[in-house]
């Protein structure tokens, strides 16, 4: 299934170019009270959501794609991970670049460990990116992002998979400098992710998939997540080591080589094969 939050905070399932809305069963969810469960209630409740989104989705109203703006499929993940260098060519190209490296020994993905993105950056693919000022170079990442769907802790690679919920493009955007990851990659619209949600079912083995970043018709990024230096298993076990999972996380990957300036009036084009394609104007 493909999941999508659009509009003023209607849930949808994607079937085509149509979305159709299945709000109704958001009362199915239970009802909560300060203090809020951690995590993403609907993800949280997914499972058991399922036989009311499959009744919903008989009578829902169906729109078309086109016509609604979407927003990010987690509403309110507790916190987004991100994975640094995570592809060698990327490494190559940071390292080669002072425009990315701002002076610093570019190391691995070992030597940074895992970052996290302010919840608060948080937008969808019909809410656009706002660019960082205008001397400051702000660059488009394109990643795969999977979101948990069952919390844990110290989670094996082997049990990796049972803790996903779905997967979905994500744009980890940045401002190149000096700053710690957290503050480049935080300001406002900075987390995209979208255009929805697949689900872990449906979307299969993220071993092998093919991506890219176009903007103008120009491939600015194209890779295969078999080049990940941690693949999907090993950043969810690394990740717990650290951080208690919850339903809703969100994990960027890392980006492929690539990386390049956006600026305002630009639009991303963002294809992962198994999700689809998502517009995202810079502004
Ligand atoms: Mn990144």
């Amino acid at each position: 299934m493909r999941i999508c939050r659009f509009d003023d905070n209607r849930l949808g399932l994607v079937e085509g170019d149509e979305v159709v809305d299945v709000s109704s069963a958001l009362d199915q969810l239970p009802a909560v009270r300060w203090p809020y469960p951690p995590g993403d209630l609907l993800i949280r409740h997914l499972e058991e959501l399922w036989p009311h989104l499959e009744a919903a989705a008989k009578t829902g109203e169906r729109l078309k794609i086109s016509d609604v703006t979407l927003r990010s499929p987690v509403a309110n993940p507790g916190k987004i991970l991100a994975a640094p260098v995570n592809y060698a060519k990327h490494i190559e190209e940071a390292r080669a670049d002072p425009g990315i490296n701002f002076g610093s020994d570019v190391k691995a993905i070992d030597h940074y460990g895992i970052f996290l993105k302010a919840t608060s950056a948080l937008v969808g693919a019909g809410e656009g990116v706002v660019a960082g000022s205008a001397d400051r170079r702000t660059d488009h990442e394109i990643e795969l992002a999977l979101v948990i769907g069952k919390g844990g802790r110290n989670i094996s690679e082997a049990e990796a998979f049972d803790h996903i919920a779905g997967y979905a493009i994500a744009l980890d955007m940045t401002i190149r400098g000096t700053e710690d990851r957290s503050y480049r990659k935080s300001l406002d619209t900075f987390a995209v992710l979208g255009p929805w949600m697949v689900t872990a079912d449906e979307f299969g083995d993220p071993a092998q998939v093919d991506f890219e970043l176009r903007i103008d018709g120009e491939i600015r990024q194209k890779s295969n997540t078999r080049h990940l230096i941690f693949d999907v298993p090993k950043l969810i076990a690394y990740s717990s080591q650290a951080f208690t999972l919850e339903p809703g996380d969100i994990i960027m990957t890392g980006t492929p080589e690539g990386v390049a300036p956006v600026k305002p009036g630009d639009v991303m084009d963002c294809s992962i094969d198994g999700i689809g394609t998502m517009q995202v104007g810079v502004r």
